[in-house]
């Protein structure tokens, strides 16, 4: 008995890409062709690009292209909902048996895609893909971007060391992703606590082939917060111990104050020991607070669940009488 060919949905969130959008879509067209020739997957493979609220040609570009070829699904959301909420859409909408995941840029090269489909095939259910070096990336990103993953692994969050999204997944270990409903995503950290038989696959971070990076500062401090935030309480906990030392601290001036006014002539009352525990404490305490709010903010959004993204059009062969 022959086990079936596995059918392929590479899932693309594009955030003004029509730079490069014409050229990714000849490459990932060109692998699945390849692939579907080698027999590794079946003939019912797909490509979905979402498009996440692009103010660009990036929505006019692939919704000729989903009318054009059969093999492309257009997914066009509301508005911009970010990386991760517009992967989430295309991982929901595919319908395939495995799911690679991958960015429009190119930078990820995707001949990778037929070494996790090999992995996939002897039995892996999650593929990570692992860049092996960022000599491309700027010192700065690289710099702040494994100093990150090393914090993360300090703060007990179980990451991938330089595994962003690009990954295999199979049918199953999505299904499992999807039943976890929280709204602030960090799939990266989500795919880990799936679990599954897993593997890796390393390669060469390419350089952005054209556009720039829809990444500026902003969006990475904030992700990466969001990322800490989501999956370790950590610095909670700190709050706890600086409470601690701090109030240890207070004590030891305390009776430093009380001695000076019980047994020494010398009390009179200076400004240094009243203003330094003042601001001392004052600090600390708005520090405290200011990580209180953080983890009550991700309570709230949370309580609310709202939906992550609305699709506005989508348009595929399969929708058509
Ligand atoms: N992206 C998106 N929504 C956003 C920002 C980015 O869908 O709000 C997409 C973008 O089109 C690309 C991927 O996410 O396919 C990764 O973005 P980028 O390459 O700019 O990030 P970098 O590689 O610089 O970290
Ligand atoms: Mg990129």
């Amino acid at each position: 008995m022959t086990t079936p060919v596995p059918s392929l949905a590479i899932v693309v969130p594009c955030y003004n890409e029509e730079e490069i959008l014409p050229k990714t879509l000849g490459v990932l067209q060109a692998l699945l062709h390849d692939l579907i020739s080698k027999s590794k997957i079946s003939a019912a493979s797909k490509i979905y690009f979402i498009d996440d609220g692009s103010k660009d040609a990036t929505w006019s570009l692939l919704k000729a292209a989903a009318v054009e070829h059969r093999d492309v699904v257009g997914i066009k959301l509301s508005r911009n909902k970010g990386h991760q909420n517009a992967l989430y859409a295309g991982l929901c909408t595919s319908t395939e048996d495995i799911i690679v995941s991958i960015d429009a840029d190119l930078q990820d090269d995707p001949q990778n895609i037929e070494y996790m489909v090999d992995e996939y095939l002897k039995g892996n259910d999650v593929v990570y893909g692992v860049r092996s070096e960022r000599a491309t990336d700027t010192f700065f990103k690289r710099f702040t971007a494994e100093g990150y993953y090393h914090l993360m692994r300090k703060m007990g969050v179980d990451l991938v060391f330089n595994h962003a999204d690009f990954r295999l997944m199979s049918r199953r270990a999505l299904n499992a992703l999807l039943e976890y409903e929280e709204s602030n995503l960090f799939l990266r950290g989500i795919v880990r606590e799936v679990g599954f038989p897993s593997s890796v696959v390393e390669y060469q971070r390419q350089a952005r082939e054209a556009g720039e990076s829809k990444y500026p500062l902003r969006k990475m401090l904030s992700f990466a917060w969001n990322g800490i935030t989501a999956f370790s309480a950590i610095p909670l906990r700190a709050i706890t111990v600086i409470g601690l030392i701090s109030s240890l601290i207070s004590f030891g001036i305390i009776a430093w104050v009380l001695v000076t006014r019980l047994f020494t002539d010398n009390a009179i009352p200076g400004w240094a020991s009243i203003l330094l525990p003042l601001l001392f404490i004052g600090s600390v305490q708005l520090l405290c607070l200011g990580v209180i709010g953080e983890y009550m903010s991700k309570l709230y959004s949370e309580s609310k669940r709202r939906p992550k993204y609305h699709i506005s059009e989508l348009i595929s062969h399969n929708n058509k009488p």
